[in-house]
């Protein structure tokens, strides 16, 4: 079986082919390398470096004929959606038609994209379900949204079949410590660096942290179950920045201190995805719970530094 990842030298991507190749896929990435890097990439994995836009990756699409297509290369920030809104718009839109377009002709038999708790915004739901109105409040959300649209009318027009993936705060090793998503690999990193750990708001803002293995794990089910679906990859639970903090100074014995700032506007205070449906239809209850899965990417990052 061929699969092809976009954005497969980024942080969740690498894990997926990784994943891929243990199952015995012929895996080819495609990623501009904007914020992916090729020390992420095994090295026998077929690497080409193309924009997800481009002429050329539609035609290495249309001559792999990939059996399916993981479809993760994105703008992913949202502080950058805010200030750079017209190549938010044309990767996250542009990009997903263009891939979409070569799927469509290649005959792929599963496209699988991933998507985000961003399209909710500021919900206020305890536990938010797959059924709950959409109503992204940034440029990010959006156009992710918008992506998702493009992906069900390719279904409904082109009989391309897909599971669309709602991702909760993704963490683990090889994760980039920057951006609002990337609270705990910026913790870990600051502790390596002995550097204090910056706490926006009282710290009990509360997230679903959902292990990139775990991840990976919801992406190879979503190949055979999920057709035609939308699906969290979620833990279901909320874990607080407080939290966090308290696990981590479990696992570091040189001290950890935080230090609290105002909170930053716009910031939602709790989010938490449902995981029933993931559960039921594609067999994937997560194997990492906050604090194995912390451990586990301490552990990683501290022995790679
Ligand atoms: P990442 O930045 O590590 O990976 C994105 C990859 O896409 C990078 O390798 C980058 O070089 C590549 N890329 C970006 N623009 C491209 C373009 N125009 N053409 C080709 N390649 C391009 O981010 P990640 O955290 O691994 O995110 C992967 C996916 O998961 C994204 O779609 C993101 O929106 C989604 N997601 C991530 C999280 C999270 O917590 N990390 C949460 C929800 C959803």
């Amino acid at each position: 079986m061929k699969a092809v990842v976009t954005g497969g030298a980024g942080f969740i991507g690498s894990h997926l082919v990784e994943g891929l190749i243990t199952r015995g896929f012929e895996v080819h990435i495609i990623d501009n390398l904007s914020s992916g890097k090729l020390e992420n990439v095994p090295s026998h994995v077929h690497t080409h470096v193309l924009d997800i836009r481009s002429k050329e990756a539609k035609e290495l699409i249309l001559q792999i004929k990939p059996d399916v297509v993981f479809h993760l290369a994105a703008q992913a920030d949202v502080t950058t959606s805010i200030t750079n809104t017209i190549d938010d718009a044309s990767i996250n839109i542009d990009g997903t038609i263009n891939i979409l377009d070569a799927c469509k002709e290649a005959g792929v038999k599963k496209f699988i994209f991933a998507s985000t708790s961003a399209v909710y915004g500021d919900i206020q739901k305890d536990l938010i379900s797959e059924d709950d109105l959409t109503n992204p409040i940034s440029y990010y959300g959006h156009s992710k949204l918008t992506a998702e649209k493009y992906i069900q009318l390719y279904n409904q027009y082109h009989q391309l079949s897909y599971t669309i993936l709602r991702y909760g705060n993704v963490y683990g090793p090889r994760q980039v410590a920057k951006g609002e998503g990337g609270v705990i690999a910026i913790y870990i990193e600051g502790l390596g660096n002995k550097n204090p750990l910056k706490v926006y708001g009282d710290g009990e803002q509360t997230r679903d942290f959902i292990h990139v293995l775990d991840v990976v794990q919801a992406n190879l089910a979503s190949i055979e179950k999920g057709n035609q679906e939308i699906i969290h990859v979620s833990t279901g639970q909320r874990t607080s920045i407080n939290q966090i903090i308290q696990i981590l100074k479990q696992l570091h014995d040189q001290g950890v201190s935080p230090v609290y700032y105002d909170a930053k506007p716009g910031d939602i205070k709790h989010s938490c995805l449902s995981n029933e449906k993931a559960k039921c239809m594609l067999n994937a209850a997560p194997l990492y719970n906050i604090q194995d899965g912390l451990r586990h990417t301490y552990l990683s990052e501290i022995t790679n530094n």
